[in-house]
């Protein structure tokens, strides 16, 4: 159900134009216009989205059904999307540059001695937009290092001395922090914290039935199934630790082998962030990423040039 201000706003947001509206999504007009239109409407039930989410799709809507006229695509590209699905909201390219846009001015005011990031690779874009999606308290330090090694620089520092190596440390955790104070670089750190309501945020009321869904590789993927294929597998965990496998936020395909399941099987009487933290450092050491999905593998799954079994078959196809 709406009401008179959501109509209001919907006409406010039509009145703006483009540019505008995608300089200021995350703060300003934009924003609190968009937001007034979600708190306005009366939801049968709660959205199953991210307040950003909604925000996005929002604007997306006014632009390309309203505006472009095109009903159908966006309809095929929202319904059913797998970064929507995963995530709880999809980023659009523009929003996805306008951030890498501050990181990048951002990020040269940092570097010493004369070092100067100077070309980004189209990877790192990725990488970029891989570390957009990632919940802050996820932000893994190998992740960020990734991101920074795809950039050109001029006078990089050496690595391989002990000064270079520490420049370098410091350089992944300042970014890394960055992306923690800016949220995801939507926000300056000296912002206060935004006061729009919380209540779109994904929530979980009890923690026993959960109707995430994540997909992999085109499969569908609840706890419930993962909990079945474990089983399969003969392990045995309970509910609780078959929950916890599954927030560590990791591929499916490598919770189903036997490397994870043992290490997690030593390791699950930790305290969940201790848990993550050997988790993340069993990741940097014994797992690879493919050179083409950037995804982790175990070893085995990597072939001798790089790349994952599943990226070669779809190479030979
Ligand atoms: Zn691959």
């Amino acid at each position: 159900m709406y009401n008179n201000v959501t109509h209001k706003e919907l006409l406010n947001l039509l009145s703006m134009d483009n540019r505008e509206r995608e300089d200021t999504i995350h703060k300003g007009k934009c924003r609190n216009i968009v937001d007034r239109i979600i708190e306005s409407i009366r939801y049968r039930q709660q959205p199953k989205m991210k307040e950003k989410g909604l925000r996005i799709i929002i604007v997306v809507i006014v632009r390309d059904c309203i505006e472009g006229d095109l009903e159908n695509e966006v309809f095929d590209r929202l319904i059913g999307c797998p970064e929507i699905m995963e995530h709880g909201y999809i980023l659009e390219d523009w929003d996805v540059e306008n951030r890498f846009q501050k990181f990048w001015d951002w990020y040269n005011t940092i570097l010493e001695n004369e070092m100067k990031a100077i070309h980004v690779k189209k990877l790192s874009i990725k990488l970029f937009r891989d570390l957009l999606y990632e919940e802050t308290e996820n932000l893994l330090w190998t992740e960020v290092n990734e991101l920074l090694i795809q950039i050109e620089y001029q006078n990089r520092c050496d690595v391989f001395t002990q000064e270079g190596e520490n420049t370098w440390k410091r350089y992944v955790s300042k970014v890394r922090q960055r992306f923690i104070d800016t949220k995801q670089f939507t926000r300056e750190p000296e912002d206060p914290e935004s006061d729009s309501p919380e209540s779109y945020e994904l929530e979980y009321s009890d923690g026993s039935i959960h109707y995430e869904v994540k997909i992999e590789d085109n499969v569908e993927w609840t706890v419930e199934l993962l909990k079945r294929k474990i089983e399969e597998m003969g392990g045995r965990f309970t509910d609780k630790d078959i929950q916890r496998m599954w927030d560590l936020f990791i591929r499916i395909e490598l919770i189903l082998t036997e490397d994870f399941l043992g290490t997690f099987f030593e390791l699950m009487g930790l305290s969940y962030e201790k848990l993550k933290d050997e988790i993340n450092e069993w990741l940097t050491k014994e797992t690879l990423i493919c050179g083409i999905c950037r995804n982790r593998k175990l070893p085995d799954m990597i072939s001798d040039i790089g790349q994952c079994k599943i990226c070669e078959q779809k190479e030979l196809l």
